[in-house]
């Protein structure tokens, strides 16, 4: 019998399993992840940014997580050897409409206690010689780091500290009685007394299985990139974002410096026909049924018709993914849009058709399910872990 399960190697499953274990020494644990390593959907395939908290309604769990997950990554990035970079992060404005969506961002910024500073078109030329735009907002603490690394570092820690670790063990049911759940992988079968779940684009299906109906369907949104020439690693000093349109949930096709000292452009979002495909002709009839069969989901393609095809148009013609980037990074060509492995994101879309924007757990007596974590999710995974062994501890007490 153990004490506690956890379900996911991501990012999210891996902090929430060190911090479990940091809370609870004597306590048996595992954590079960039907890849065989760490880090194989989300957490791998991301931009790696440490987000400073620019975007997020203030008082939400994002606005929250982000600040305090900010600068508990560098801390743990700190103690572990993990390296990461506060190379600092530039917003770019280049029509008057995307001006006043930045001055509503600046208000916002001042609301989640940010430091930053703005930049007339003068000051941006100066500090981003090739990038061109009308004014933009400078974030100090954003930063760069590999969250594959990360969640490695955190699984070293679980299992130094004791935790076990199963890898190709994917959880097929739960069934939670009174005082246990009983996890089913493909190979065994295992007791606990309480169960968490980070399960990411698979999130809703766990929820299921414990006979839940969790009021929301994971929507996957593949995110395409590019990855620029070698020539071209200096390009820029900061991270660079458009101004996102406010109705979208997702940035904006941003050129990042990586932490090997590449630049990436991406990601785009279009929808996937697979929640695990990371190639445009992935297709799954089973992911595709669901998604055609939902009445939020189809609310949602509904809504964003117009957006979407034109995601889509970008998708399959490079020049339109070009113009995208070229708005504030004009040198840029064709040939400069180099492949990368695209990431899959879950987004929770509600049964009344809305994108969930925030943090969203649901919870049983003796479990707790991650629902809904986007961006900035990872940098968040250090405060979320917190948040569930917050949560865990609750029920503990409860009995
Ligand atoms: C394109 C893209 C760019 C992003 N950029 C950033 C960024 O720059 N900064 C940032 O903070 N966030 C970013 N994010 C968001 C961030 O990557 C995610 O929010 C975060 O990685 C979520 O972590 P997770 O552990 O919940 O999910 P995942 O990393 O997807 O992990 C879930 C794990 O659960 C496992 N699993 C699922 N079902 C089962 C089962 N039945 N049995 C066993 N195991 C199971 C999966 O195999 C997987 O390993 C980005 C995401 C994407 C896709």
């Amino acid at each position: 019998m153990y004490d506690f399960i956890i379900i996911g190697g991501g990012i999210l499953g891996m902090s929430t399993a060190m911090q479990l274990k940091q809370a609870y020494p004597d306590r048996r644990m595992l954590l079960v992840e039907k890849e065989d390593a760490p880090a194989r959907h989300q957490t791998g395939h991301n931009s790696g940014v440490i987000h400073a908290g620019v975007y997020y309604t203030p008082g939400s769990l994002k606005a929250q997580f982000c600040l305090a997950g900010n600068r508990a990554t560098r801390e743990f990035c700190d103690a572990h050897d993990v390296a990461y970079d506060i190379c600092g992060k530039l917003l770019v404005a280049t029509s008057e409409m995307e001006m006043q969506r930045m001055q509503a961002l600046w208000e916002r910024t001042e609301a989640n206690g940010l430091e930053r500073e703005w930049l007339s078109a003068d000051n941006l030329r100066e500090r981003e010689p090739n990038i061109t735009g009308i004014g933009g907002i400078l974030v100090p603490s954003s930063g760069i780091v590999d969250y594959s690394a990360v969640t490695r570092a955190m699984a070293a820690e679980f299992e130094r500290m004791g935790g076990e670790v199963r890898y190709s063990s994917e959880v097929t049911a739960i069934e939670e009685r009174n005082r246990e759940v009983v996890v089913t992988t493909r190979q065994d079968e295992f007791n606990s007394r309480y169960l968490v779940s980070c399960s990411g684009l698979m999130a809703d299906r766990v929820v299921r299985m414990l006979g839940k109906d969790p009021g929301f369907t994971i929507c996957p949104f593949r995110g395409e990139y590019y990855l620029l020439p070698e020539q071209h690693n200096q390009i820029v000093n900061h991270l660079i974002y458009p101004v996102p349109d406010p109705s979208m949930p997702f940035l904006g096709v941003h050129l990042t410096r990586m932490i090997d000292g590449t630049v990436t452009v991406g990601p785009n979002a279009v929808l996937a026909l697979k929640r695990e495909g990371y190639r445009r002709r992935d297709i799954s009839p089973r992911d595709l049924a669901g998604m055609l069969t939902n009445p939020g989901i189809l609310k949602v393609l509904k809504a964003n018709l117009k957006p979407g095809l034109v995601e889509m148009k970008n998708s399959l013609y490079k020049k339109g993914y070009l113009e995208l980037v070229n708005k504030y990074c004009p040198s840029l060509t064709l040939d400069d849009l180099t492949p990368y492995p695209a990431g899959v994101r879950a987004q929770a879309v509600s049964r009344d058709g809305k994108l969930v924007d925030d943090f969203l757990f649901v919870n049983t007596p003796r479990t707790i399910n991650v629902g809904n974590a986007p961006s900035p999710a990872a940098t968040s995974a250090l405060p979320i872990g917190a948040h569930i062994v917050n949560k865990v501890k609750a029920q503990v007490e409860a009995g």
